[in-house]
């Protein structure tokens, strides 16, 4: 008989030994780093075929086979995924490449695809138990927990730095959750959040120290290749704050090959970060398997702004064996990219989807990336949570 998910285990992303998922998961106990769920694939490829997703609806629960909630009556969802993977071709001719697909994030729940990673995280955790939770957050995903944990009528206490953007704070207050501001970085908020959880009997939502955020995030590599026809693009570029999209959609394409689904190469994953926080830039560039925190990490593009990934040695193995790479643009080339996405393509997209746009460029110009690709852009945010980055009229 078919399941509705395939989950089997936790595995460490480390040494690889594996654990029961039978209750809360945080990170592994045996290195400390992080878990990966894991699937029945031998069974999934028996039992199921990749047609049965043409049929149901447009949002990222269709892949409930390959995601870990159980009891299709836990999910809590605002309709997050399905989101159109646009041809633009009017940029495309600009840019000069045969093909280039925006995955268009912005239209997701609370304007983000935090959306996807939060309502994989808060159902999961609510289906094993969790009663409340904490979420430090440089802006976006704050705004998502905040939205998902009402839905799912449980409490949240979010962290975010004092500076992060307004419309963050207030999408937070609406949706009912407890804001915190903290007088520093990400980083610092991340501390605080571990530590009130710990005191407090409360479920830490930090991502990729939980499993389940990257596994709603994994939903934007199956939908490409699904939307493709199932085939993956020769490239996918792709903002990178905390890394859990390059790591989730990695890992569900691995899937999607392991399944027979797919076939063929993975695609590169090229990795852009902002000038003024860039450690998985400069791990990359001098070769190493982990990064270092980047000092006084600042840039207007929020999402980017996370100095010391936990994930790093997952991001950088991504880039490592797709054959990809790493950069990083200014934080005045993003706004510019915002007017040109916006104007050539009507995509109002935030500064971290519109970095891709100069990220792509930079390729192109070094070679990275040839005239006869076919590559896509990851837009994960609408604009309109950042409109106060705009010129008004005669500004
Ligand atoms: C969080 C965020 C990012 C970075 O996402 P990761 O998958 O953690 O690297 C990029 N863009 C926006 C708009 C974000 O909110
Ligand atoms: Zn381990």
């Amino acid at each position: 008989m078919t399941s509705f998910s395939y989950i089997d285990h936790l595995e460490c992303t480390i040494c690889g030994k594996t654990y029961p998922y039978d209750g809360l998961a945080t990170i592994s106990v045996c290195c400390g780093k992080v878990l990966f769920v894991r699937y029945d694939l031998p069974r999934l490829r028996r039992e199921v075929q990749r047609s049965v997703f043409d049929s149901r609806p447009a949002n990222m629960w269709r892949y409930n086979e390959l995601l870990p909630v159980t009891d299709p009556d836990e999910i809590i969802t605002l309709g997050e995924g399905g989101t159109p993977l646009l041809n633009a071709t009017t940029l495309a001719r600009q840019v000069g490449i045969r093909r280039l697909l925006i995955k268009e994030e912005g239209l997701n729940p609370t304007g983000t695809f935090k959306a996807r990673g939060i309502s994989a995280a808060v159902s999961k955790a609510v289906e094993v138990g969790a009663r409340g939770f904490t979420m430090p957050s440089a802006g976006n995903a704050a705004g998502a927990a905040a939205a998902y944990c009402a839905r799912a009528g449980t409490p949240v206490k979010v962290f975010m730095p004092q500076d992060a953007p307004s419309s963050n704070k207030k999408e937070s207050i609406v949706a009912g959750s407890e804001l915190n501001l903290v007088d520093g970085l990400i980083s610092d908020a991340g501390r605080i959040a571990v530590s009130v959880a710990a005191e407090q009997g409360l479920f830490d939502l930090s991502t990729l120290k939980e499993p389940c955020r990257a596994e709603g995030k994994k939903t934007m590599g199956l939908e490409i290749a699904h939307q493709l026809g199932w085939r993956m693009p020769d490239a996918i570029v792709y903002p990178t704050g905390g890394g859990t999209g390059i790591i989730g959609m990695h890992k569900g394409f691995q899937e999607l090959l392991e399944l027979g689904w797919i076939e063929g190469k993975l695609p590169r994953f090229y990795a852009i970060q902002a000038d003024g926080c860039q450690p998985i830039v400069k791990a990359w560039n001098d070769g190493t398997d982990t990064a270092d925190p980047w000092p006084n990490a600042t840039t207007k593009a929020d999402g980017l702004r996370v100095p010391g990934p936990f994930a790093d040695y997952l991001i950088l193995q991504a880039l490592r064996e797709t054959g990809g790479g790493a950069l990083a643009v200014s934080d005045d080339d993003m706004i510019e990219a915002m007017y040109t996405l916006a104007s050539t393509e009507g995509v109002i997209a935030c500064p971290e989807g519109a970095a891709t746009l100069v990220g792509l460029q930079r390729l192109m110009a070094d070679g990275s990336i040839g005239a006869d690709e076919e590559v896509v852009l990851l837009n994960t945010g609408s604009g309109y949570k950042y409109l106060d980055l705009l010129r008004g009229p005669g500004e």
